[in-house]
């Protein structure tokens, strides 16, 4: 067809499978294995229907953003809430890489970035991680368009010390360099202390992972006020009222329960610590992970048979057919019932 040839043609992220029957372990896209803090439950009894007749406030404007800021100790004017840290990501990708030269990311990382830079024209080029799957800071540093890279790194879970982030975003004063979070609560240390120092740093975050809410799409970024102002324009040119009424006040309580937060990350960790533990007595090995998913090859067993085996038993888990990581699942870590239940799935496919 003749209109075709003016079509924007791009070939979407593919997240991972949303398995809806009772009964299915679901151990394949690093969700909370554990419901919200208890706040959120009772404030959905508070939610008034009348308020939805209503546009609701601008994000930089609600008691999400006042709750944040407390929490972080920055500025309101530092905050950008966005419907997922995807949606974060997306409008700093369209605010920030609008240069020439291209922008860099490693070779291995989330999988959305290359999408966002071909649906915005964006010139990027990869850097390899190097092969125990660790970023080489040396790479970001020789001038480019923009940076951007998960810390801890997606899907291997690998942390980039905050001395190594922060040679990356002093390296490149003159771009913009993003570091998502999205799994920084589970164990790593997060750049936010140098937003002191660097005006060109955006840290994004989400509520997604570890506080349990990918349901209610809640990503946030923090960075300089100048930053944070660019990023409101743009998305205020795009669609101003994302983020719903509900979102936003349940939003709040996730955040105000600092005790339960805590507990959460605290018990995903300790469930981390023992999947090493029994990984490694079935055959398997894996980087150090900083994040609530394992990234584990066996010793013998191809990983796309293991995945399918798993499957076969109602266990979900990650496998991508990729070059350099065909070899490795991506597990996350689920209840201690539930990973119990993967090492005795596990035992019998790779036992004996
Ligand atoms: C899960 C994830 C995100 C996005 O999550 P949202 O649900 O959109 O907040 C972003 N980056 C990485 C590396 C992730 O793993």
């Amino acid at each position: 067809m003749k209109w075709e040839e003016n079509v924007r043609r791009v070939v979407p992220y593919t997240p991972g499978e949303q398995p809806d029957r009772p009964g299915v372990i679901k151990l394949n896209t690093n969700e909370c294995p554990y419901p919200p803090a208890p706040g959120v439950a009772a404030a959905i009894e508070r939610l008034d229907a009348d308020r939805m007749r209503l546009y609701p406030a601008f994000p930089e404007q609600t008691a999400l953003t006042e709750e944040l800021a407390a929490y972080y100790h920055v500025g309101k004017d530092q905050i950008f809430i966005g419907v997922g840290s995807d949606d974060v990501l997306s409008m700093a990708f369209m605010t920030f890489f609008n240069g020439d030269r291209p922008i860099l990311f490693p070779d291995i990382t989330y999988s959305f970035y290359d999408v966002w830079a071909e649906v915005y024209g964006i010139p990027y080029e990869t850097k390899a991680l190097d092969a125990a799957f660790r970023i080489r800071p040396e790479d970001y540093c020789q001038g480019s368009g923009g940076v951007i890279f998960p810390n801890p790194n997606a899907p291997t879970g690998v942390l980039l010390g905050l001395h190594e982030v922060e040679k990356i975003v002093a390296a490149n004063r003159d771009v913009v360099v993003i570091v998502d979070e999205a799994y920084i609560d589970f164990g790593g240390t997060s750049a936010l202390p140098l937003l002191d120092k660097y005006d060109n740093l955006l840290v994004v975050q989400t509520f997604s992972k570890s506080r349990a809410m990918a349901g209610m799409r809640i990503g946030y970024a923090i960075g300089s006020p100048q930053l944070i102002r660019y990023l409101h324009d743009v998305k205020y040119s795009v669609n101003s009222y994302t983020l719903n009424y509900p979102t936003l006040e349940l939003g709040v309580e996730a955040v105000r329960d600092k005790a339960y937060f805590a507990a959460c990350c605290d018990k995903i960790i300790q469930t981390r610590a023992r999947a090493q533990k029994e990984l490694t007595r079935l055959g398997f090995t894996f980087p150090e992970s900083y994040g609530n998913f394992l990234f584990a090859s066996h010793k013998s067993v191809p990983a796309q048979m293991i995945f399918q085996e798993l499957k076969e038993n109602d266990i979900y888990v990650r496998w991508w057919d990729k070059e350099r990581i065909d070899k490795y699942l991506r597990i996350t870590i689920g209840t201690d019932e539930q990973m119990e239940a993967l090492y005795a799935a596990l035992d019998k496919i790779c036992g004996g």
